[in-house]
């Protein structure tokens, strides 16, 4: 362990934990620390209209990269970060490898395991987005359930001919393609409700990203049921920090820095 990162007895009182969120496991951490009486932060980028709350305090809106986020840190006496942000979201977590190298801050990846095809499943993996839009292209006139959220849509705005459910949060702000429908909802989702929803729309075909967790896999389980074909976009590769799968591992990870 290095000494250097330890808290000394008299510092033990303004020990504060830095959550760069965004999940649902990392409201949960905020939530057990808080009550564990870990002063906590949680940050959030703003993105979403109406996010849901964690415990503790909470600051909104990007740091302005590592250098930014670096002097945040020093500035706000954090004694550790967790990046518990979601396994998409590349930038923050590579902003919060640098930053902390930088000033010597300890940083934990909190990461939620993905998912893995079962025999019954009929998945496509594909690196990105773009791949995905070209698996589209090149299968022809398909009614696709398009669940990557709304940043990055604009790389299927092009396709002419097939038929987009396109189903995020809130609502994009990029091109679309010509043909779709937008249904604005948000995790947890059930299969009963998953497979009404492909049935209604004539759904052939699911678009979706490994994001991981049982929030959203009931649509996986529904496309089984229902013989659909998945293309399922990989996770970006991440910074070489430590990093564990669960919120509780992550809480005792924090209790053995106190
Ligand atoms: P991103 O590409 O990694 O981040 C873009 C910029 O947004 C970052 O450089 C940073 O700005 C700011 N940012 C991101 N997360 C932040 C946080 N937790 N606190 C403060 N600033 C943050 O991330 P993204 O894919 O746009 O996702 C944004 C947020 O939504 C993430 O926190 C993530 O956990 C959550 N989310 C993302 C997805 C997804 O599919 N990407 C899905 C669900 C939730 P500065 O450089 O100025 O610091």
């Amino acid at each position: 362990m290095d000494l250097r990162h330890l808290p000394a007895p008299e510092d033990r009182l303004t020990f504060r934990v830095l959550i760069l969120g965004g999940t649902v496991e990392a409201r949960e951490l905020a939530g057990e620390l808080a009550i564990s009486g870990i002063p906590v932060t949680s940050s959030l980028a703003g993105r979403v209209r109406r996010p849901r709350l964690p415990a503790g305090e909470l600051r909104i809106g990007g740091f302005g990269g590592p250098a930014g986020l670096a002097s945040w840190l020093g500035v706000h006496g954090i004694g550790v970060v967790i990046d518990a942000t979601h396994p998409f979201a590349e930038r923050i977590s590579s902003s919060a490898a640098e930053a902390t190298a930088r000033i010597g801050v300890p940083l934990l990846r909190l990461e939620r395991p993905g998912w893995t095809a079962g025999p019954l499943d009929r998945w496509t993996w594909v690196a990105d987005v773009t791949a995905a839009a070209a698996q589209i292209r090149e299968r022809g006139p398909r009614r696709v359930l398009l669940t990557t959220g709304r940043q990055g849509l604009s790389v299927f705005a092009d396709d002419p001919v097939s038929w987009f459910l396109i189903r995020c949060v809130d609502p994009p702000a990029v091109a679309l393609p010509g043909r779709h429908q937008i249904v604005l909802d948000r995790g947890p989702f059930k299969l009963a409700d998953e497979l009404d929803l492909i049935d209604r729309h004539a759904i052939d075909i699911l678009i979706t990203k490994d994001s991981g967790g049982p929030m959203t896999a009931a649509k996986l389980g529904a496309a089984r049921e229902r013989r659909l074909p998945v293309v399922i976009v990989r996770r970006p590769s991440r910074p070489p920090v430590a990093s564990v799968e669960t919120v509780a591992e992550a809480s005792a990870w924090v209790r053995d820095r106190l």
